[in-house]
């Protein structure tokens, strides 16, 4: 099942418009001393920095 195709935008941040974005996972499960599953979720760095967590 896929989602239905966007169009290309550049990722931005919602609360202050910032581009630099980190990329977490949320719930990763240790298997064989490997990482796997878990959430992908993007953060933006700028609100990071500033102690909040603005997920994109
Ligand atoms: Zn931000």
């Amino acid at each position: 099942m896929r989602a239905m195709p966007k169009p290309e935008a550049m990722v931005q941040c919602h609360r202050c418009g910032g581009r630099e974005v980190i990329e977490s996972k949320i719930g990763v499960l240790m298997k064989n001393g490997k990482p796997t599953g878990g959430t992908k979720a993007l953060l933006c760095v700028v609100c990071l920095l500033k102690g909040e967590r603005v997920t994109l």
